[in-house]
């Protein structure tokens, strides 16, 4: 049975406190790197006009010049192709918003308390209907650290079982890295813990006036706290980081899961969250189940919107598998993780964004799991 939030629940939930946490990079890449002898050149790209547009913000975070408005309703936030830095303020990820006839949801709060009050003022300027919602997609810093910025607003706290738990041993390390990377722009940053959760076989149905989002949550993939936010009325699925577009995935889950994850989107012909999610153990039917529904375009976590998302999804698909076959290769030649670091994918390169950045970790993490396969 689905969970459903209205506005009479509004305001029940549970509550796991505050959180925080910050950084893609994950404690160990500092120790392979060391290790391995990798090098992780900075990603430091020199756009002037992004350096023009920080001027000119009025709460220092890269503006609203890249705010979008992608169907009726749905409004995205494009994160500029870079790592985190004092330039761009750690604004690299998508954040965006969805406005039904009674209420908002937002749907991931950027990676600083100032990108947060940015995507606010964002808001303002289109509504004034209340935020009534906060979706949390994943716990990567660059996606779930702006939330405090909502704190007037009372909104209920959004995200998949495991976010809680992952966000709470990635606190320190994570509000760390983002007071080293961003400087003054990371200030007032605190975790905000999510007051509801979303279960992988059940999945979850918010109403925002005239509008439904329904919020799937996923076996471990990208990460082991994955979530889309199905927009009923356009057709438009925000899988955020499930999918990359542009710039390279990065792996912080199970490479196998993610490729299991994608391959179950790639045969999809439409969205339906109770076939989809429904507990398999059970024959237990859901009397509210909504018919499936073709999804016309998909939100990634890092580039453009895609209406082409199969297309998409098989490339960053033939990616990962690429890397898990060579992997298995050197593995069953007996070979360590430093020949994969070395060879593994490298002909990828020129396929990606932010490849030297992202890449040997990738197979670094891939080969840990794939060695126990
Ligand atoms: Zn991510």
């Amino acid at each position: 049975m689905k969970q459903v939030i209205t506005t009479r629940q509004h305001g029940m939930f549970i509550n796991f406190g505050k959180i925080y946490a910050n950084l893609l990079q994950l404690d160990t890449s500092l120790l392979f790197q060391k290790i391995l002898n990798i090098q992780y050149s900075s990603a430091c790209f020199s756009q002037s006009w992004i350096v023009l547009l920080l001027a000119l913000s009025s709460t220092g975070v890269a503006a609203g010049e890249d705010l979008q408005k992608i169907a009726p309703g749905i409004y995205l936030w494009l994160g500029v192709h870079e790592d985190f830095s004092r330039s761009n303020k750690g604004r690299i990820a998508n954040t965006g918003f969805i406005v039904g006839s009674e209420r908002v949801a937002v749907i991931d709060t950027g990676s600083s308390f100032q990108q947060g009050l940015r995507l606010r003022e964002h808001i303002r300027a289109v509504t004034d209907l209340p935020i009534a919602y906060v979706i949390l997609t994943h716990m990567h810093p660059d996606h779930a650290l702006g939330t405090a910025a909502f704190n007037e607003d009372n909104p209920t706290v959004i995200g998949h079982q495991n976010l809680a738990d992952a966000l709470a041993r990635r606190k320190t390390t994570y509000l760390n890295n983002m007071k080293r990377l961003l400087g003054d722009s990371s200030e007032h940053t605190q975790l905000v813990m999510p007051s509801h959760s979303v279960s992988v076989t059940q999945g979850m149905r918010l109403d925002l006036g005239d509008r439904w989002l329904e919020l799937k949550a996923y076996p471990t993939a990208h990460t082991n706290n994955d979530l889309s936010v199905f927009d009923t009325q356009s057709g438009t699925l925000w899988l955020s980081d499930l999918l990359f577009v542009e710039r390279i995935p990065v792996m912080d889950g199970s490479l196998l899961g993610w490729l299991k994850v994608m391959d179950g989107l790639i045969a999809s012909n439409c969205h339906n969250l109770t076939i989809e999610n429904r507990d398999l153990s059970t024959t237990r039917h859901n009397q509210n189940q909504q018919p499936c529904q073709p999804i016309s375009q998909v939100v990634p976590g890092h580039g453009p919107v895609v209406t082409a998302w199969r297309s998409a999804l098989a490339t960053q698909r033939r990616y990962l598998d690429l890397i898990a076959n060579q992997i298995r290769q050197i593995i069953s030649e007996g070979g360590t993780i430093a020949q994969a670091v070395e060879t593994v994918g490298l002909e990828e390169e020129g396929n990606w964004l932010l490849f030297n950045e992202y890449h040997g970790r990738n197979v670094t993490a891939a080969f840990a799991e794939l060695e126990w396969e």
